[in-house]
């Protein structure tokens, strides 16, 4: 483990009074090392959780060549560009069970999507193209059926009327093995489970799967003008809502939470709380008490108990955080203004945190979208406003922001679904201009 020191010391013109957005991720990537514990755990406790070692697929999925589609399964070979193909109906394949018939020229399966295709049959007509009638059958067998040919008495066959010039060799059939194949790797080491890969542990057969254990978090808010829910309101006070936006942030990350309440500004409060977050949690998030001036204990005993740095970066809203380790724990303190502590959770606590977790996922993907007013920005800052994304009539994107970006003004995170992004080197924009945007959707 490197010390704060050290770290500062690798990166290209760190500077603690004036970090840009850039450097505080790349100082936080040499900072946090993934946990190390894995458990074995079942598909349906798996969500969320981080795979922990490349996973090897024990089948092909599917295990065998099957239907996309209910129709009729035949041999392609037998397609004419000119005129339709009448095939006559031989048996039918149901999902689940292998038909056990042969079908030769001039025949066809009804076949269920699923299904696994009877052997020389390689494309299949979905039913609703397919025109089927029933015909007299004088009783001989196989070959190709003439349309209206036969007069004899006896049984009746089904005939299948395929169009020409519908389906190519292979339509409408689906590959052993199309997904995933036997013996390569399904998911790769660091894949965070969600839905979907959730879904493809199951589609292998796999009961369990082995993931990291969770990352246990800490978190308190501190501020003696800071109430906890229950307290009666008084003059100055402001009810703590950011450890129910941390709790949220972290839930959502798959992250086991320690609540640890607020902690007032008193010397022996704030060593205790430091001291048992760090015992029990790899990492602390504090909100409030880190901004120069502050009348308080909290960067007193930060410093006290650990190797802390502290940063002015340069961003809006969110400027001061203090970052660092305590004890073995790593410590992200994040600013008291309720957006700034949003923000600077997911500009920089929540890379770090799905480091943390041996998640590869990369940040999520910026998108754009046109500006619909002007913003004024000072270039050698990163700003995020809050904003609001629609599509417009032409099926663009548009953003506009939610007026008062005060970093105390919470309910402008709630109106938005994203942040606009202002990058470190950018100026003004003007209306138009296309703005970069952090979607929520996925991430809080
Ligand atoms: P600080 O960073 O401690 O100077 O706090 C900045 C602003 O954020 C102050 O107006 C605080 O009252 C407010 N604040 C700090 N902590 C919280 C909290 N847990 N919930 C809501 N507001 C807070
Ligand atoms: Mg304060």
């Amino acid at each position: 483990m490197r010390s704060i020191a050290e770290i500062a010391a690798r990166l290209q013109g760190y500077d603690p009074q004036a970090l840009s957005a850039d450097a505080v991720n790349a100082f936080l990537a040499q900072l946090v090392e993934p946990v190390r514990d894995t458990e074995e755990v079942a598909v349906f406790e798996a969500l969320g959780r981080v795979l922990a070692d490349d996973l090897i697929s024990p089948i092909s999925v599917p295990p065998h060549d099957n239907s996309a589609m209910d129709g009729y399964a035949f041999d392609s070979s037998q397609l004419r560009p000119d005129a339709p193909l009448a095939l006559e109906m031989v048996g039918t394949a149901l999902a689940g069970k292998a038909w056990q018939g042969s079908a030769g020229p001039g025949q066809c399966v009804k076949i269920m999507t699923g299904a696994i295709m009877p052997a020389g049959l390689d494309t299949v007509v979905p039913q609703e193209f397919a025109t089927v009638r029933a015909e007299p059958f004088d009783g001989a067998q196989g070959g190709p059926v003439e349309a209206g040919a036969s007069t004899s008495t006896g049984s009746v066959r089904t005939v299948v009327l395929i169009p020409p010039n519908l389906l190519q060799a292979g339509d409408n059939r689906r590959l052993k093995g199309e997904d995933l194949h036997q013996g390569q790797p399904a998911l790769l080491a660091g894949e965070r489970l969600l839905p979907a890969a959730v879904g493809l542990v199951a589609s292998l057969g796999l009961k369990t799967v082995k993931v990291r254990r969770r990352l246990r978090v800490a978190y308190f808010s501190t501020g003696d003008e800071i109430l906890s829910l229950g307290e009666a309101p008084r003059e100055g006070a402001v009810y703590d809502s950011n450890r129910y936006t941390v709790f949220g942030l972290l839930t959502r990350l798959g992250c086991e939470v320690i609540d640890m309440g607020v902690v007032r500004d008193e010397p022996a409060l704030l060593e205790a709380a430091f001291a048992q977050a760090a015992q029990r949690a790899d990492a602390i998030i504090t909100s409030g008490g880190v901004s120069v001036g502050e009348a308080d204990y909290t960067r007193a005993m930060m410093k006290k108990l650990g190797d802390v740095a502290f940063w002015r970066i340069a961003m809006r809203p969110g400027r001061p955080m203090a970052v660092g380790r305590i004890g073995d724990a790593v410590l992200f303190g994040l600013p008291g203004n309720p957006v700034a502590v949003m923000v600077t959770f997911l500009a920089f606590v929540r890379p770090a945190l799905l480091r943390m977790m041996g998640a590869n996922a990369a940040n999520p993907p910026l998108l754009k979208a046109r500006s619909m007013e002007a913003m004024r920005k000072k270039p050698g800052r990163t700003e995020y406003q809050r904003g609001i994304v629609t599509r417009t009539q032409d099926g663009s994107l548009a953003v506009r922001t939610t007026g008062n970006q005060g970093s105390g003004v919470l309910s402008s995170m709630v109106q938005a679904n994203g942040l606009v992004v202002l990058h470190h080197g950018q100026a003004s924009v003007a209306a138009g201009d296309e703005v970069d945007v952090m979607m929520f959707e996925g991430v809080i």
